[in-house]
C-alpha cells in the first residue's frame, strides 16, 4: 500500500485487526471517517480512549464496569441469592437482553485448558468460592459456552460447588453445540435460560 498516504494506511491496518472486519471493510470505514465531519471522527477516537481509561473490573463479580461495585452488583432489586457464572464480560450482554434473569453474575475470565497450562487457579474461581461462603446464595447457574473446552470448566465448577449444599444448574441444551453465547439470538438464549436443569 505504498501509494496510500501513511495516516490512511495506518487506520486501515488498525481496523483490519478488529474481529469481523476484513481488508475491504477496513478501507470502507477509513474512507468514511475521512469524509465525515471532524467532530464525528474525534468523538469516535475519544470513545475508544475513554473505554480504555475508565473501564475496570468489578471487585465483586469481575464484570467490566466504570464504577465499583458494578451497576448489577449494586442493584438492590436484583436477586443476590442467584449467581450466574459466565466466561467473559461480553456473555452478560446477551443474557441481560433476554430479560429473563434478575440474579447477579460472576465472570471467571476464560476456560480451563490443560494443554495450554491454564488451570482453575488462573481463573476467577477462588473469588467465586469466597462469594459462596455467604449463606444467602441458593443457586449457581453455570452459563459457560456449549463447547468442549467450556465443558471442562462447567464440570469442575459443579464438582466443587455441589458439596457446599448449593443448587447447581446450567443452561439447557437449547443452544447449538459449538456456538458462542455472545452470538446467540435472544429467543434461543432466553429459552435455554428458562429451561435450565440440575447439573
Ligand atoms: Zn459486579
Amino acid at each position: 500500500m505504498r501509494f496510500v498516504a501513511q495516516p490512511i494506511a495506518r487506520l486501515i491496518e488498525e481496523f483490519n485487526k478488529l474481529p469481523g472486519i476484513g481488508p475491504k471493510s477496513a478501507q470502507r470505514l477509513t474512507h468514511h471517517l475521512l469524509r465525515s465531519p471532524d467532530e464525528e471522527a474525534k468523538a469516535l477516537a475519544e470513545a475508544i480512549l475513554t473505554l480504555k481509561e475508565q473501564i475496570k473490573l468489578c471487585s465483586v463479580c469481575f464484570n467490566t464496569t466504570d464504577c465499583d461495585p458494578c451497576r448489577i452488583c449494586q442493584d438492590k432489586d436484583r436477586d443476590h441469592s442467584r449467581i450466574c457464572v459466565v466466561e467473559r464480560p461480553s456473555d452478560i450482554f446477551p443474557l441481560e437482553q433476554t430479560g429473563k434473569y434478575d440474579g447477579v453474575y460472576h465472570v471467571i475470565h476464560g476456560t480451563i485448558n490443560p494443554a495450554q497450562g491454564v488451570g482453575p487457579d488462573a481463573l476467577r474461581i477462588k473469588e467465586l468460592l469466597t462469594r459462596l461462603q455467604d449463606d444467602s446464595v441458593v443457586e449457581v447457574i453455570i452459563a459457560t459456552n456449549p463447547n468442549v473446552e467450556s465443558e471442562t470448566v462447567a464440570m469442575y465448577l459443579q464438582q466443587i460447588i455441589k458439596p457446599l449444599g448449593i443448587r447447581v444448574t446450567r443452561l439447557a441444551r437449547g443452544l447449538p453445540f459449538g456456538a458462542e453465547l455472545e452470538y446467540a439470538d435472544d429467543l434461543t438464549l432466553g429459552q435455554a435460560l428458562e429451561n435450565r436443569r440440575e447439573f
